[in-house]
Formats: structure tokens, C-alpha cells, sequence
């Protein structure tokens, strides 16, 4: 029987995305084992149960947050995808200054704004949380994938090995050739 695979983006540049797309015509290796029941560059419902969940990104506001406890819920499976969601990587990159200076540096200091900018205010924009956390320090992660972004050999091993009931060595994956 297939597997339901979905895929998700919290707080990253889609770039790891892009690496998975980047597995090309192996693309179709994944669908004879899995449908992928969601996948962020297609749809927006929200995350169902899934043998296996590819996270994105790192949690960095109240929506992330809730997302990612969510997602926890609906994977057996679940993979920390690239450097974001493994140590937070450039989304932590603000977490050595407070979120208010911050704010002030991208939207009132900025060369662009002189001094004059508005800071977003939405409610339907994220609540940024004072700190960037990875995945791992708010959920339980099965799987790490490192990498800005992970390589696509190493998504499609990842994912082949996930597909195929083994847990990936990553030790070993670059000796082999998929
Ligand atoms: Fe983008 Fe790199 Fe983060 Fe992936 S790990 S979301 S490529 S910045």
C-alpha cells in the first residue's frame, strides 16, 4: 500500500523546496511508493495524517508554533529538512538581538525607509516570537536532514529509505548512488 507523504514550510526561504524539486524524473520513483497528499507549492489545506512529513524551515512565531505540534500529531515520520529547521540557521540569525530591534532595523532604519517606515500590522500576518527555535526543541524529530539546502541526492535518498520502511544513514548515503 502507498504511502501519504506531505511536505511543509514554516520559516524558510522555500529553498529546500526547490532542492526536492530538483530530484527531476525521480520525482516519479517517489509517486509509485507514496501520494503526496500536500505539498505547499500546491495547496493550502490543513495538514492530515501522514506516513511521512518533510519540515521546512524553523518555528518563529505563535502560528509556526502551533503548526509544527500539529504536525507532530499527524506524522509517524517526521524530518527536519535542511538547516532551518535543524538549528535555525539564517532565520536564527536575529535571535542575537531583541525582536523589537529588529523590527526597527528592517522597518524604520532601514536606507529605504528614513526613519518614516510602518512596522506590518496585520492580523493576518505571523506573530513573530522573540526567539527563532528549531524544530527539535519543540517536537520530537525522527530524522535530520542538514544542509542550506539539503542536496537533492540526499532529499531522494532521505525520502527512498523513508518510503522503503529503512531508517536513511546519511553516514553512508553519499557513497551511494540513487
Ligand atoms: Fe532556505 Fe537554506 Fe533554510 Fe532551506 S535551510 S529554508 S535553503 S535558508
Amino acid at each position: 500500500m502507498k504511502k501519504k507523504l506531505a511536505t511543509v514550510w514554516l520559516g524558510g526561504c522555500s529553498g529546500c523546496h526547490m532542492s526536492l524539486l530538483d530530484i527531476d524524473e525521480r520525482i516519479l520513483e517517489v509517486a509509485k511508493l507514496a501520494d503526496i497528499v500536500k505539498c505547499p507549492i500546491v495547496d493550502g489545506k490543513p495538514f492530515p495524517e501522514v506516513d511521512i512529513a518533510l519540515v521546512e524551515g524553523s518555528v518563529t512565531s505563535d502560528e509556526h508554533y502551533e503548526e509544527i505540534l500539529h504536525i507532530r500529531k499527524q506524522a509517524k515520520v517526521l524530518v527536519a529538512l535542511g538547516d532551518c529547521a535543524v538549528m535555525t540557521n539564517i532565520t536564527g540569525m536575529r535571535n542575537y538581538f531583541p525582536l523589537q530591534d529588529v523590527m526597527a532595523a528592517a522597518y524604520t532604519h532601514s536606507p529605504s525607509n528614513d526613519g518614516e517606515g510602518m512596522w506590518p500590522n496585520h492580523e493576518a500576518l505571523l506573530k513573530l516570537h522573540g526567539k527563532v527555535l528549531p524544530l527539535q526543541s519543540v517536537v520530537t524529530v525522527d530524522v535530520v536532514v542538514p544542509g542550506c539546502p539539503p542536496s537533492a541526492d540526499t532529499i531522494f535518498y532521505v525520502l527512498y529509505e523513508l518510503l522503503n520502511d529503512r531508517m536513511p544513514d546519511l553516514s553512508t548515503a553519499q557513497k551511494l548512488k540513487y
